[in-house]
């Protein structure tokens, strides 16, 4: 008789398989063009792992275990459908944050059985419950920014200290949760609660330009925490898939900080003297605004124009009209190349995932190291909802939350035209220079329309 003992072999089987598609659909992702087939193949690997852990013998709790898979996947197919591109960053947090609450909650369950583990299991255990936790609470703080539910960031006096010493009392705890074994229950909730107050303390002071970096490291945290928490149940699926996003997180993570200029310590532990919270520097002078008109003709009879595209295109989904024009300037002979800042929009990717839709070729989209040194040479820096990313503050003010971060040099350019609806500020919050800069000219409006009368002017100067 078929016992479910039997299907050992083949639930270890499915779960290398399902490593196996989780590994193929990472690397699906790496470009736009595979990215879509990448999710379907890591996704499918996901349900073949999921449906092997119900062959498991002596598996309790079946009838709780499919109510949570019913209300998770309602959930997340309701949020997947309503949610706006612009807010995928915060859904990605909070989704992200899930994960290690998961792992955390796997360790959880193991310390509160009562018996003893092995040192090794014991350990693993305890550091994927703290990494867990932590990306837990810091991605509920981290949505709580992005969906501007709090809109300001918090830095306790001696932040540091704090930070130092609440770490060091987790970790002690931890240990001593490792040591005792069996867990001692009400030390285990005491590392936990300490833990999860680690996540909010940290990132409570993290704001501005630091959040996608942040959002990345979480990113990672999790991956970590749930590969741990895979060597604990002896589970093949999730140590692989784990690792692999802890792998890939960290990396992302590396990229972004190198990118945006700062060491991730500097951005986990704030800086003696930091001026996250800094003043504002004074911005003197009018902006000028221009027609529409006028841009198409300054556009239409310039030799090369360079696109800087930022939040506020995809938030006036913009870049269908975008592409139509520069394709319009392209065949009266202009050369139009796109400019991408590493953190232009709300998430990594963000603007070359909206230019691939709209069809922009990749070999116009440049990112910022491959394009800064051609800005001097444009005779048109087009800045269209971007503000943030083209802020010199950034190179002159030390106070100043980006301060520090590698800007495009859109300023550089002989004439710079900046889309936007009005005198809003970015996601920093703060002036920028730029919009009152002797060659700029804004052209006030929500950018779809926007350049859709600039496209209507190129097509009648022939
Ligand atoms: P910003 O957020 O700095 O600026 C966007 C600008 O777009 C605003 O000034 C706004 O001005 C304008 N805008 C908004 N809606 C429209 C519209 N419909 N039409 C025209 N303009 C519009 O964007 P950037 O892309 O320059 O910078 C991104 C910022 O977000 C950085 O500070 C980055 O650190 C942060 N961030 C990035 C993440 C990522 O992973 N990429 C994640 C989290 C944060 P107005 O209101 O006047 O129209």
């Amino acid at each position: 008789m078929m016992t479910l003992a039997s299907f050992t072999p083949l639930i270890q089987a499915s779960y290398f398989i399902a490593a196996g598609l989780f590994i193929l659909g990472l690397k699906a992702m790496s470009s736009p063009v595979t990215a879509r087939g990448g999710i379907v193949w890591a996704g499918v690997g996901m349900l073949l792992a999921t449906l092997a852990t119900f062959l498991t013998p002596g598996l309790g709790n079946i009838g709780l275990m499919l109510i949570a898979i019913a209300v998770g996947t309602t959930l997340a197919w309701w949020s997947g459908k309503t949610v706006k591109m612009t807010d995928m960053p915060q859904m990605i947090a909070i989704y992200n944050g899930m994960g290690g609450g998961a792992a955390a909650a796997i360790a959880a369950v193991e310390f509160a059985h009562g018996e003893a583990h092995s040192p090794l299991v014991a350990s693993l255990a305890a550091l994927g419950a703290l990494i867990g936790a932590v990306s837990f609470s810091g991605s509920c703080v981290a949505y709580a920014k992005l969906q501007g539910l709090m809109k300001k960031t918090f830095t306790l006096p001696a932040q540091n200290v704090v930070n130092a010493l609440l770490s060091l009392a987790t970790v002690g705890l931890g240990i001593a949760v490792v040591i005792g074994q069996p867990a001692n229950l009400t030390l285990v909730l005491a590392f936990f609660a300490l833990a999860l107050l680690l996540g909010v303390i940290i990132t409570l002071p993290i704001g501005g330009a630091d959040m996608p970096v942040v959002i990345s490291l979480f990113n990672a945290f999790t991956g970590l925490a749930v590969g741990l928490e895979g060597f604990v149940l002896g589970n093949p699926a999730l140590m692989i898939a784990g690792v692999v996003v802890g792998a890939a997180g960290t990396l992302l993570t590396q990229l972004m900080a190198r990118a945006m200029n700062r060491p991730i310590s500097n951005i986990m532990f704030v800086p003696i003297n930091a001026g996250a919270n800094g003043e504002d520097e004074e911005v003197t002078g009018s902006m000028r605004a221009l027609t529409a008109l006028d841009a198409a003709a300054v556009m239409r009879y310039a030799q090369k124009v360079i696109v800087v595209p930022g939040y506020g295109m995809a938030v006036a989904h913009a870049q269908h009209k975008v592409w139509e024009m520069a394709s319009l300037l392209e065949e009266a002979g202009v050369e139009v190349k796109f400019a991408i800042h590493p953190v232009a929009g709300r998430m990594p990717g963000h603007m070359n995932v909206l230019l691939a839709e709209a069809g922009v070729p990749y070999e116009k989209i440049f990112d910022l190291e491959e394009i800064n040194a051609e800005f001097g040479t444009a005779d048109v820096a087009l800045v269209i909802g971007a503000n943030d990313v083209v802020n010199p503050a950034a190179r002159t003010n030390k106070s100043s939350p980006i301060y520090g971060m590698p800007i495009l040099n859109a300023d550089q350019a002989q004439n710079v035209i900046v889309v936007k609806r009005g005198q809003g500020t970015g996601y920093s919050g703060i002036e920028n220079a730029l919009f009152y800069g002797e060659n700029t000219r804004m052209l006030y409006g929500n950018a779809q329309p926007v350049i859709g009368e600039i496209i209507q002017h190129i097509k009648t100067m022939g």
